[in-house]
């Protein structure tokens, strides 16, 4: 005991990889996506777990989270979702499979394969469909697929999408429209190509409100760690964010505490020291909302989140120094830390730092 620690639990993301698998047909590829460090647990030891539950792909945002899976031993086929022009080398080094969603990306590409005398190389094409984010356009689809065409270098094994509201069934009519546009562009480009790249458009809450858009695979990342607002029932959460109370402090009515002297006593305060601040992505904009679980009572975080401190408000908790705080766990969901302090679990779990200690179970 002593110091904070995520609680990585192996069993719980063996369990939602089922539960998720359980939701596909039987030839559905399963596409793990593990950026982000495996979205903030440990990207090395998240993909191992996977590749020993059979997962098909793993997906990571660049180029150097492929190459530290590929370092670490890892053979399953990688999908780099946003791969940049200065990490070709990288990319063919380490078997990586790139994304093609730019003519920027696409020319360079080419023209780096074509004079290391590489062919037929294994990529990922990538529809904008209404996220308008990265991808290409439908009215751009025609050039930049007759570039694929005439140079022998690039294969296409998958035409993909990205879907912009899954989780809100409100957007569903627009979410339809994606899903639609995915299909009509997607048969155009196998019409053009002699052969029949895998199509795959959901993440993980995709999987559960929009089954019409399994295709040949799915990319599931936040389901894979337990959350994802409504479905979290049947999914477990992976991680749990614990610490201790490192010391507490009687404040007097009147006194402040902390920078800025933020909050004020409005009466005799049992302030506890919570050794977590905003270095280990406990964010300062957080200070307003926050809270912890000590002995199964919640403790609201009080005054500025420190670099390396907050202060929580112990009235009517009996805690002593030493005791464990729970910012989140498998009972105190990080959906709802998240909610109350206005952000997604996401960020939360992707903004832990490196100086927390990544601990398996
Ligand atoms: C991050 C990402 C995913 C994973 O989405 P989840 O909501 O975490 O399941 C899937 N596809 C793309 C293109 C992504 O960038």
């Amino acid at each position: 005991m002593g110091k904070t620690v995520l609680e990585i639990d192996l069993k719980a993301l063996t369990h939602n990889f089922n539960v998720i698998s359980s939701k596909l047909k039987p030839k559905t590829k399963f596409m793990a996506v593990v950026k982000a460090n495996g979205y903030g647990s440990d990207s090395i030891e998240i993909a191992k777990k996977l590749v020993s539950l059979n997962v098909d792909y793993f997906a990571v945002a660049f180029a150097s989270e492929g190459v530290a899976l590929r370092k670490s031993g890892i053979k399953t086929p990688i999908l780099v979702l946003l791969p940049q022009v200065e990490s070709f080398t990288e990319i063919t080094k380490y078997h990586l499979e790139p994304s093609l969603y730019s003519f920027y990306f696409l020319n360079n590409f080419i023209a780096f394969l074509t004079s290391n005398n590489i062919k037929k190389y294994p990529c990922h094409f990538k529809i904008n469909t209404g996220l308008n984010r990265v991808g290409f356009n439908e009215k751009e689809t025609d050039e930049a697929v007759n570039k694929i065409k005439n140079c022998d270098c690039i294969q296409l094994v998958s035409l993909y999408s990205h879907l912009a509201a899954t989780e809100d069934l409100q957007e569903s009519k627009f979410t339809l429209t994606q899903i639609n546009l995915f299909k009509k562009i997607s048969s155009k480009i196998k019409s053009k190509i002699s052969y029949n790249p895998m199509l795959h458009m959901s993440n993980t809450s995709g999987i559960f409100n929009y089954p019409e858009c399994e295709f040949g695979m799915v990319r599931s990342g936040i389901g894979l760690y337990g959350y994802d607002n409504e479905l979290t029932k049947n999914l477990r959460p992976v991680h749990t964010l614990k610490t201790v109370v490192s010391q507490i402090i009687e404040a007097k009515k009147g006194d402040s505490i902390g920078y800025n002297r933020a909050f004020i006593c409005e009466e005799k305060t049992n302030i506890g020291i919570i050794p977590l601040g905003h270095a280990d992505g406990i964010s300062r904009s957080f200070s307003k909302n926050a809270h912890v679980f000590i002995n199964g009572k919640k403790a609201k975080v009080i005054g500025n989140i420190c670099m390396d401190i907050f202060m929580v408000n112990l009235n009517g908790i009996s805690a002593k120094e030493g005791d464990e705080v729970i910012v989140f766990d498998k009972k105190n969901n990080l959906e709802d830390f998240a909610n109350a302090v206005g952000t997604i679990s996401y960020e939360i779990l992707t903004n832990l730092s490196v100086r927390i200690e990544r601990k398996f179970i």
